[in-house]
């Protein structure tokens, strides 16, 4: 294994851990040439956790498809391909490290619109509002409401300008008072 650190191939591994779902053992590794310790994690070939949704049923966690609802989220955003293929992968490696078989959509849902938060608010409500299936204008307006208290003022005017058309004039209306 390449070191990291120093990119040497001169490594030893120091422990051995099987997961509890038993899917995958992380070994922890030592560079022999500059010390360093790090982790690698071995798991099946195409080992997907699954994915329990909000009405119980489950499905494998496709990284394509999180991939494609992201990009669906940031559309003409200021988002580079990168740091959603990031985003993506955070999540994968945050299952398997933790050693997990199954993970739920909420869990899911939450990690990303954390990311996206810091990354794009537009493109967090967007996630939110299909996320988070608002199912009236009152709670949508809420989120953004919350949004906008939390960030500065320009990036609050740009989150309510871009969001949904129909819920745009409750959030100026919060806004205003
Ligand atoms: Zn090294």
């Amino acid at each position: 294994m390449i070191c990291p650190y120093c990119a040497k191939d001169n490594d030893k591994v120091v422990d051995s851990r099987a997961s509890e779902s038993g899917y995958a053992i992380r070994r922890r590794r030592v560079c022999l040439e500059c010390n360093s310790r790090f982790s690698t994690i071995e798991k099946i070939e195409g080992f997907l956790p699954t994915v329990i949704k909000k009405n119980g049923t489950k499905e494998p966690f496709v990284p394509s498809k999180l991939k494609t609802s992201l990009e669906i989220a940031c559309s003409k955003r200021p988002v580079s391909n990168q740091i959603l293929t990031d985003i993506v992968s955070c999540v994968e490696n945050d299952i398997i490290q933790r050693y997990r078989q199954e993970i739920t959509s909420n869990e899911i849902g939450e990690y990303v619109m954390k990311r996206l938060y810091e990354v794009d608010k537009v493109a967090y409500v967007r996630f939110a509002s299909v996320y988070k299936d608002f199912t009236d204008p009152e709670s949508f307006a809420t989120e953004v409401a919350n949004i906008a208290g939390v960030g500065n003022p320009e990036s609050a005017d740009e989150a309510g300008d871009n969001a949904e058309p129909a819920e745009d004039k409750d959030v100026d209306d919060k806004r205003g008072e």
